[in-house]
This record gives C-alpha cells, structure tokens and sequence, in this order.
C-alpha cells in the first residue's frame, strides 16, 4: 500500500495550487477522484491515494496503465537484485549530483520560511535521495513519476505538470529529460511552475546507451543541455558522468549486443561490474579537463530563472569548453 506517499501528499496538497494538465482551468476533488473545473472530460484518478494526473493528448502514458500492479517505467526490483546492487561496484560514478544538491540546500536555507518548496520530476524508484534537500528546515518537499513502483505521490508528465504558475523555489530532474518526447516543452514548465526567483537542477546523458527500454528518446552535448535551459541563468554545470563510466557501458553494451536472453545479460552485467567497476575512478581526476567534455557521460546544469533567454544563439558558439575550444 501507498499510505506514506498518499500522507505526504495530505499535508501539501492545500498549500499546493492545481491545474487541470489538459486545459489548465484549477482542479477540485469529489468522491476520490480529481476533476477539473472547465470541462467534465477531465477526470483525473487516484491509485492508491496516489492521483495519476496525465494529458492523453500529449503524454505517451495513459491513466489505465497506472493499476497497482502495472509496470511502466520501472518496476521495483527483486530484493537479490537489490542486495547484487549494492555488493557489486557500480559501473558509473555521479560527479556532480551530491555536491549539487548541497549547493542547493545552502541555498534554500537563505529563502524565507514557507518559499522552500522543492518539486521532484522523475523521482524514480527512490534509491537516488534527496538528503541534503530533506535536511532543510520548514522545506516541502513533492516527488512525481509516471510510475508507481518508487515514492511518487503524484503521477505527472513532466510534459504538462499540474501545478499553476510561479509557485516552486527548486525543481529537480535528474536523468529525467532523456525519457520525454518533448525535453524543450518540459523544461519550459519546468519554468512556468517555478517562482521567479526560482531555481532548476538536472542532469542528462550524453554517450549512454539506451536504457528504460521503450522510454528512451534524447541525448544532449553540454551545449544542446545549456541551450534547452536559455531561460535561466547558469550557476553552475559540468560533467555528471565520466568518459570512463562511458567506457565501462560501452564494453558492457558490446557484450550485451550479443544476446537477449535475460540470464546470460545478467552474468554480462554483474562481470561487467565485478571487473571493471573500479574503473569508475578514473572520472574523479578527468572531470575537470576540457577535452572530457567532448566524451562524457552525461552533464548537469544548475540554473537561476531568468524572464528572457539569457543566452542568444550566436553565443552559444563560446559556450563550446571541448577539447577544440578557442582560447
Ligand atoms: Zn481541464
């Protein structure tokens, strides 16, 4: 049962203000179910206390695909399968999230009390955490997925989040663009939703292979990534992922182009980890040389809202920190 996330989802739900993902009028709830104010059509359910609020009109999920029991995403691993993660080395090492999610609590910590909102798209099966963040005093914090295997308490797309205009300090999307059809619509409501001060955080691959199956569309060099966020000033960005974190998943998708038998890929995987997992290592002194960039892993961006674009195309030529930029 959801109970925890259906509880979570009580104590924000009234300071939170709905909008209706397909129309955009407010949203009401009667008899369990969300409705919206404009058009009888748009009934939203609740899945164990968990409202699924999607737009069929542009989001690749439906509302039947979220019964209890429904895979979408992801699906909840198996508790060896857990256990086998943490044992084994990972074969790719995160750079930037941890230090960056410090970065941002220090930052929220600065915000008045009640402007500490945090909105999490794409918060995954959970593992990820957001410690620093729940750290904050007075911080309110609202996770979302289009899966109900993780501690989502509300299914959303990120392609029309259901929340009015200007009312989060933070949103956080961490390998979350790469799974949208639209990323450039789904950044611009990350900016629609967030206050004008408001800050955004996200990282997305860049040479990663396809991963989550049949929800895998996007990839971005560091300039594509800074150029979906023109919106926002830069705080600060860089590699997420290392070239040899590339490597490791290189050798490992090499192997696994082989089969498709889940047992054989599974012994693929855990050798993969075993044996050259260490390697992940290496990342820590490549991060901070230019030409890693052009081989990297994935990037992040964490940015400042900005009413305009604060780059224009022409600039993003200097924006290029490869190994061919010009000094
Ligand atoms: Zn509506």
């Amino acid at each position: 049962m959801r109970t925890s996330q259906a509880r979570r989802l009580a104590a924000q739900e009234g300071s939170i203000r709905w909008r209706c993902p397909c129309c955009a009028a407010a949203l009401y709830k009667a008899n369990g179910d969300w409705h919206c104010q404009a058009d009888v059509t748009h009934r939203f359910p609740c899945v164990d206390g968990v409202p699924v609020l999607l737009n069929p009109a542009r989001s690749v999920f439906r509302a039947d695909d979220f019964t209890p029991q429904a895979r979408t995403t992801f699906k909840n691993p198996a508790a060896w399968a857990l256990w086998l993660g943490r044992v084994l080395p990972s074969p790719s090492r995160d750079l930037g999230t941890e230090r960056s999610l410090r970065a941002l609590a220090d930052a929220l910590r600065l915000r008045p009390a009640g402007a500490r909102r945090v909105l999490v798209i794409g918060c995954g099966d959970g593992t990820a955490g957001y410690g620093a963040l729940e750290a904050v005093d007075g911080v309110e914090l609202l996770e979302t997925d289009v899966s109900l295997a993780g501690p989502a308490a509300v299914v959303c797309d990120a392609s029309d989040l259901p929340f009015a205009d200007g009312q989060w300090d933070l949103v956080i999307a961490v390998a979350v663009l790469e799974h949208v059809l639209e990323p450039q619509r789904c950044v611009d409501e990350m900016h629609r939703v967030l206050r004008a001060d408001g800050l955004v955080y996200a990282t997305t691959p860049f040479m990663q292979q396809v991963h989550m199956g049949e929800y895998d569309f996007t990839r971005f060099t560091r300039s594509g990534h800074r150029w979906l966020f023109r919106h926002f000033e830069e705080l600060d960005s860089g590699i997420a992922t290392g070239p040899a974190s590339v490597l490791i998943w290189s050798i490992e998708y090499f192997l696994l182009s082989w089969t498709t038998s889940v047992g054989v890929r599974r012994v693929i995987k855990g050798l993969t980890r075993l044996l050259l997992g260490w390697a992940t290592w290496l990342d820590v002194p490549l991060a901070p040389r230019p030409a890693a960039c052009d081989a990297a892993g994935g990037f992040y961006f964490m940015g400042r809202r900005a009413e305009v674009a604060v780059v224009s195309a022409r600039e993003m030529i200097r924006y290029y920190r490869g190994s061919d930029a010009k000094k």
